[in-house]
């Protein structure tokens, strides 16, 4: 600024607060409502207002034979307005309790996945409040009473035979304890489990400590990295768990059946260790202390923190190569860095998840397995305008696209058509640049949450160029999709 029109400016200034007068002080605004969401386009009610969650410790007391469970969630909160009432997310079990401040306060329920609570007196603006919820919920076998449609199963805890399971990615957790349920609210977590008999347990973060008394267990773990309640996992069940020193020292941790678990261990630690080497070669250090991963009999491939959630039976010795588990480790593993150490500020952003997962199960594919990279590239680019019509841009999926059925807001879009974005991004800057440009992205973001706004700004930044138009061509293209840099023989398919 030129010293001018400094003089000016500050000049201005001093008239502004002459004619302003003296600051009042400001009366401190009356107690209204938090907000029911965050306004996620997807879940608008998703999530909630009036305040930050700082930490959680959730309680889980299962019945012996596993079938019911009582679910405490003690929430440290911050106001970020003055409360009359605030909101929790909750959808199905029963409510026992309700207390903030150690108070009980008055609560309900909503059709719609919300627990309005009124405390006692109202929460003042920037104090930190402490709420606790107890909730009674059933655990029915999947097994013995198998939901009559898919569409039937939703996501929240699972019990499968002899194990417990949590899916709860996107919004499955609302189904399991009170929480505030988007990826924007993660907080550091405590999770303490208690059975009976010679059930094991196991969830996100490092075992801390472990009581018996009168046939039952309670362990504690503990995760001091915020955790976004969709990446929470609760096992229980025969399982056995090992721990290895891996890689940079951190601690590679291995719950699997016990009757399969000396078959599967060898070939999954091996795959382990190498994909995070591999990620970490690109990436920098693993985002956290503790790898590894709890493997079940009806197991999906989910990148619960730290525990990713896997298929037993496709780990075993005759069924790892036939079922590719490897590359399904090192996609989920890529999480690790996108997604869950940098979430998604809305699931609109879902891309910076599953893109980037996708991205680097294809260089994985490369090294490991010869697949070119081109050509699993040019294969997507082909195919993708089809996705385009189904739900929407890469980085703008439209939620009225997705049937009752499907497992919104996850559509090839995010996976396919966000890995073809970055494989454009690296076409056009080079693999140097490309390399910085992610490694900036989640050294900066590390535990953070993030948007698409901001990769494009990181991108621009570290390349030093404005890469604004290029990237939105890609991310918010709809009916057809820009040329790709360096192969303009390269041809869009028919849409579908
Ligand atoms: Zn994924």
């Amino acid at each position: 600024m030129h010293h001018k029109a400094r003089t000016f400016a500050v000049t201005a200034l001093a008239a502004a607060l002459l004619l302003a007068g003296p600051p009042a002080l400001a009366a401190p605004a009356p107690p209204s409502p938090g907000a029911p969401g965050i306004g996620d386009p997807f879940w608008p009610t998703a999530g909630n207002g009036g305040y930050r969650v700082e930490r959680q410790r959730l309680s889980f007391d299962f019945a012996p034979d596993l079938s019911s469970y009582t679910a405490t969630s003690r929430l440290s909160l911050r106001a970020t307005q003055s409360l009359s009432r605030f909101d929790l997310d909750l959808l199905g079990p029963q409510v026992r309790s309700v207390a903030v401040e150690g108070k009980p306060a008055a609560w309900r329920t909503t059709p719609d996945g919300e627990l309005v609570i009124t405390p006692a007196r109202p929460v003042r603006d920037g104090t930190r409040f402490t709420v606790a919820v107890t909730v009674f919920n059933t655990a029915p076998d999947l097994l013995a009473n198998p939901p009559e449609k898919p569409e039937d199963l939703v996501n929240g805890l699972w019990r499968a035979g002899d194990y417990v399971q949590l899916h709860t990615q996107p919004t499955g957790a609302r189904r399991v304890l009170a929480v505030s349920d988007h990826p924007s609210a993660k907080a550091p977590t405590t999770t303490e489990i208690t059975t009976s008999g010679a059930a094991t347990s196991v969830a996100n973060g490092r075992l801390l400590a472990t009581t018996t008394a009168g046939g039952r267990t309670t362990r504690v773990f503990d995760e001091p990295r915020p955790i976004a309640t969709e990446l929470l996992q609760v096992g229980v069940g025969p399982i056995t768990v090992t721990h290895r020193r891996g890689p940079g020292g951190i601690d590679l941790r291995y719950a699997l059946p016990t009757d399969e678990s000396a078959a599967i261990l060898p070939r999954l630690d091996e795959t382990y260790r190498t994909a995070i080497e591999f990620l970490g070669q690109r990436l920098g250090p693993f985002p956290g202390r503790v790898a590894g991963a709890y493997a079940t009999p009806t197991g999906g491939a989910t990148e619960t923190q730290g525990l990713t959630w896997l298929n037993s039976d496709q780990l075993t010795p005759e069924n790892f190569d036939r079922n590719g588990a490897d590359s399904v480790i090192a996609h989920e593993l890529a999480h690790e860095w996108f997604g869950n150490s940098v979430s998604p500020a809305l699931w609109g952003d879902l891309w910076l998840n599953e893109g980037h997962a996708v991205f680097y199960e294809w260089l994985w594919g490369e090294a490991h397995h010869g697949n070119a990279l081109d050509a699993s590239a040019r294969s997507a680019y082909r195919s993708h305008r089809s996705w385009l019509t189904e739900n929407g841009p890469v980085a703008a999926p439209d939620p009225a696209s997705f049937g009752p059925g499907d497992n919104r807001p996850f559509g090839s879009g995010a996976y396919q058509g966000g890995a073809l974005t970055l494989y454009a991004l690296r076409q056009q800057v080079g693999d140097g640049t490309f390399q910085r440009i992610e490694r900036a992205w989640v050294a900066e973001n590390h535990d953070k949450v993030a948007g698409t706004g901001q990769f494009i700004a990181t991108a621009s930044r570290v390349a030093g160029q404005d890469l604004g138009p290029f990237l939105r061509s890609w991310l918010y293209a709809s009916g057809t999709l820009p040329p790709m840099p360096g192969h303009p023989e390269w041809e869009v398919g028919p849409a579908s």
